[in-house]
């Protein structure tokens, strides 16, 4: 059945070559650009949003890094006051994301005939709703599109390409959202649950063959192994990582087992697009759509090259429910130095993962659960938790095959504490046949149920 929403995929390719377009500025016109665009953001929420009024109130004039951060449940708290489109509510969003969610409704057709909606997935406190007009969402997909694009896919009329998801079948996450609003006989699209097994989605994926393969880190590390065992056999052009951290480790397996590295995508629901791999494998940020400011416990944004927690993000295109300062919890790096490949865009240089991934010993001290991640994903595993009693750090891993010596894994997890000073913690590995995902198919890296780690927020 045909369910595209022409005005909607017009406005999305006119939007998807207006970034083309700005791939070829240079910083100073980017700048100038996102500038301007932050200006008219902020006269436009400050008019229309009581919630936006009260919180720049007196600092209107104010350069944008002396406004507050908004954080999610203060936006959510004050949902109603915050948007500038009148009769949208919070109840109302979340009726429709119920609706979505319990019956066949198609998430791709607007509500009402005017608003695309999603949620987040809860797994840090509690979920954040948004809805998009038919302008901010066609902003959504040409921002996504712009990742595949930049990956070196063609796409547009003439060429059918097929793509293969393997992350959440949930119908109110925005992938999904994506997914829907562009099924055509154009795009075609296979989507998978992440939760599956590994044998019922090697078959799936060999049936469908795509041409882009898009996933979070962990399910792609498990299919690259699968890919270089011989089990399965696809030849995408294009293998995406996105939801997850993507560690070097992993990226080298999958470039071993397709034969190219894979893009990373740096996105959130409520920002859409924030950074993607360009041909060089460098993470440029979407300066024309997102500001990203890497920033201090008290909101002041760091200097590029230093590490900030977390990332505020202004939203140069949603208008619905305007994003200022609206902070994710990740912890990222924006890097001091560009890159050579033309794009006038800052690079992030890591992302280190959510805040409340966090490891405390029992004196207090944190440790981030990300400065494992590379020595643990050197080892033949597949997925791999971690939680601590106070005074060992105990990781816990599914082997890739059997049998599985943690004796390797834990000398190098020793070292790598010894590199980080950490002589406080000492490191046990343990074996496990599984993990078990989150409600959206993430694999977390951090044991929450252990209710030892301490949260950071
Ligand atoms: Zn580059």
């Amino acid at each position: 059945m045909l369910a595209m929403d022409l005005r909607l995929i017009t406005q999305a390719l006119r939007h998807r070559a207006e970034l083309a377009r700005h791939d070829t500025w240079t910083p100073a016109q980017i700048a100038a650009l996102s500038h301007g665009r932050v200006e008219t953001l902020r006269w436009m929420a400050v008019e229309r949003s009581r919630f936006y009024a009260a919180a720049h109130a007196g600092a209107e004039h104010a350069p944008l890094a002396a406004l507050p951060l908004i954080s999610k449940s203060d936006l959510m708290a004050n949902f109603d006051a915050a948007v500038t489109a009148p009769g949208i509510t919070h109840t109302q969003v979340q009726q429709r994301l119920v609706e979505l969610a319990t019956t066949r409704a198609d998430p791709g057709r607007p509500w009402s005939r005017r608003w695309w909606v999603a949620g987040t997935a809860g797994t840090t406190g509690e979920p954040a709703v948004l809805a998009w007009d038919r302008s901010e969402w066609a902003w959504v997909l040409a921002s996504y599109a712009r990742a595949i694009a930049w990956a070196g896919v063609p796409s547009g009329p003439g060429h059918r390409l097929r793509t293969a998801f393997v992350s959440t079948t949930v119908p109110t996450h925005q992938s999904a959202v994506v997914g829907a609003s562009l099924r055509s006989p154009l795009v075609r699209t296979l989507r998978l649950d992440a939760r599956a097994p590994v044998d019922e989605l090697v078959p799936q994926l060999g049936t469908f063959r795509p041409d882009v393969l898009v996933g979070y880190a962990s399910v792609l590390r498990l299919l690259a192994q699968e890919q270089s065992a011989g089990r399965l056999a696809i030849a995408p052009v294009a293998v995406m990582s996105a939801s997850e951290v993507l560690s070097a480790p992993s990226a080298a397996m999958m470039q071993t087992a397709w034969g190219r590295a894979p893009f990373d995508v740096y996105a959130a629901t409520e920002t859409a697009g924030i950074a993607s791999s360009c041909p060089r494998g460098q993470r440029h940020l979407y300066e024309d759509l997102v500001v990203a400011e890497s920033v201090d416990d008290d909101g002041v944004a760091v200097p590029d090259g230093e590490a900030g927690s977390p990332l505020a993000g202004t939203v140069l295109f949603a208008r619905t429910v305007p994003l200022i300062r609206y902070v994710l919890s990740d912890r990222v790096t924006i890097s001091k130095h560009r890159c050579g490949c033309g794009l006038p865009y800052r690079v992030l240089q890591e992302i280190g993962g959510r805040a409340e991934d966090t490891l405390r010993h029992s004196t207090g001290e944190p440790l981030h659960v990300e400065a494992l991640r590379s020595v643990v994903e050197s080892a033949p595993i597949t997925t791999w938790r971690a939680r601590t009693d106070g005074r060992t750090v105990h990781v816990t891993v599914v082997p890739m095959g059997r049998p599985f010596d943690p004796t390797g894994l834990t000398d190098g997890l020793r070292d790598r504490l010894r590199e980080l000073g950490r002589r406080d913690f000492d490191v046990v590995v343990h074996v496990a046949a599984s993990l078990e995902r989150t409600p959206t198919g993430k694999a977390p890296t951090l044991d929450a149920s252990a209710g030892s780690s301490g949260s950071a927020g």
